[in-house]
């Protein structure tokens, strides 16, 4: 499977486009993802957000108007994209345009996305309706903020849970197997086998 990487915002967030056989599929939509897409002359078809934190939403809305794709994501995750004082409430001065979801999706063993089959995992801990997307085919994982490399998620924000974390990625991630691919949601593409034998947090 071919995918592209971009880092954008000052927490350098990643998102990923892939190809899917119905068209671009973006995963996460960080602050610069809209003007990236256009530089490329890529017009997505399908959004699919790992979870809805403020670094991974800043050009949601700028890019679903601008190429007209559906929006996905979990239920839990949409009053923090459409309720624009959700993340304001606890402290945080942001101006993101508020969206609404297409539709919602939940942990199920496959789900076609764009013709590709994926697998979509719950992994909360990070924030409530984290998700991971997972391609057996391509033994290949979209993590969002669960897994990084050498790392995990924060777990300090609203609705994080550190223990739940750590379990989701042992009981959850861990057994997808070691030649998995995992490409997260900040710092570079890691693999499930390095992970289990050297993260710090989660062995
Ligand atoms: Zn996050
Ligand atoms: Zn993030």
């Amino acid at each position: 499977m071919r995918y592209e990487t971009f880092c954008g915002g000052i927490f350098e967030t990643n998102c990923y486009l892939i190809e899917a056989p119905g068209g671009p599929l973006l995963f996460d939509a960080p602050d610069g993802a809209c003007d990236w897409l256009v530089s490329k002359g890529v017009t997505p078809k399908l959004l699919l957000l790992t979870h809805g934190h403020f670094d991974h939403v800043p050009d949601l809305a700028k890019i679903k108007r601008r190429f007209g794709c559906q929006l996905g994501c979990h239920a839990d995750t949409a009053p923090m994209i459409s309720d624009p004082d959700f993340f304001r409430r606890v402290g945080f001065e942001l101006e993101i345009e508020p969206v609404e979801p297409d539709f919602f999706i939940a942990a199920t063993a496959s789900q076609d996305f764009l013709g590709m089959e994926m697998e979509v995992l719950e992994v909360p801990g990070h924030c409530p309706g984290s998700l991971c997307f997972f391609s057996h085919k391509d033994k290949l994982l979209i993590g969002g903020d669960v897994l990084f490399a050498s790392g995990v998620g924060r777990w300090d924000l609203p609705g994080g849970d550190g223990d739940l974390l750590f379990r989701g990625i042992k009981e959850k991630l861990y057994p997808l197997g070691d030649e998995v691919t995992v490409l997260p949601g900040h710092g570079p593409p890691t693999t499930i086998g390095t992970e289990r034998k050297t993260n710090p947090f989660v062995r």
